[in-house]
Formats: structure tokens, sequence, C-alpha cells
């Protein structure tokens, strides 16, 4: 298994709308052990595959400290959202060393496959809840950044582009 390259925001590919899964077979469950390893490696708590430039609806997460928990979610729905909101500062591996505060609901229930096809239901509350809407938003082409001011995404655009510049030289 090989880690897998990491599209960095603002590609146009980070845009591009997923396709459910049909099944779940050996190229799936080589793309989800390769997802893994290159969010372990980054280190990340969560990979979406369009990250990697895989539009398909899968993503794996891990928020545990002891980073023996992977959780894999294929073709994820939120069932619920609750009203009530909480404010969390966000990173992502899209991004790097972007970090800004972003409102969502504080509690979701999904419903997802998991690596072997089986569907589950899941309530995610705190860091968890955080992770899986932030990683379902790139299932839909949205970044996070897509939340903050126009003036923030300004910056965050030329930052990135004077990091590209920055690692071609
Ligand atoms: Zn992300």
């Amino acid at each position: 298994m090989s880690k897998l390259k990491i599209l960095t925001y603002p590609d146009k590919f980070l845009l591009q709308p997923t396709a459910p899964l049909e099944n779940i077979d050996g190229q799936v469950q080589q793309m989800i052990d390769a997802m893994a390893e290159t969010m372990y490696a980054a280190p990340g708590i969560g990979l979406a595959a369009t990250q990697v430039d895989q539009h398909i609806q899968l993503i794996v997460i891990d928020v545990s400290e002891t980073k023996d928990q992977l959780r894999v979610f294929v073709n994820p729905q939120i069932l619920w959202a609750s009203e009530e909101t909480a404010l969390c500062e966000e990173g992502c591996l899209s991004v790097p060393s972007i970090y800004d505060e972003v409102r969502r609901p504080a509690r979701v229930r999904v419903r997802a496959l998991d690596a072997d096809g089986k569907p589950f239901e899941l309530d995610c509350e705190g860091l968890l809840a955080v992770c899986v809407q932030h990683e379902m938003d790139h299932l839909s082409g949205r970044v996070f950044v897509d939340y903050l001011s126009a003036l923030k995404q300004d910056r965050i655009r030329t930052k990135m582009k004077k990091r590209r510049t920055r690692e071609a030289a």
C-alpha cells in the first residue's frame, strides 16, 4: 500500500461531486487501506476520497488519541442534525497550516455502510460530529474555507498560491 497524493485548495478537483459506491470490492478495500495510511501519515483525523482525487462517497476517520479506532463511512447520509450548534476550530489536509472556526450542528446521526458493506447508524458528538460533517462536505465539493468570510477566503487563496510557488521552486 502506498500513500496517496492529497489535493490542495483551491484545486478544482476538490469541487467535483462524488458518486455513491455500488459495491465494496477489492479495489475499494485497497482504496480504504491507502486512504487510512495517507491520513495517519499526514497526520490527520479524517480524509475524504475527494481529497485524493477519487470521486466516490468514501471517508475515513480516526479521532481517537491512540490512533487505533479507524472508522470507515461509505455512502454516508446525515439522518438528523441537532438544532444546537457548536463552534470549533477546523483544519484540513487540503488546506495545510490554515485553521479557523466553523459553526455546525453539535450532534448528528449518520447512516453509512462500513468497510464490509454492512449498514450502520452512528450518533456523533464533539470532535467526531465536526469531523464527519467536515469530511461529508468534501464529498459534495465543499471545503471548510467556504464557510469563512470572502475576505478570509481571499487571504487563504493567496497564501496557498504562495505556498505552491515556494514548493515548486
Ligand atoms: Zn478537509
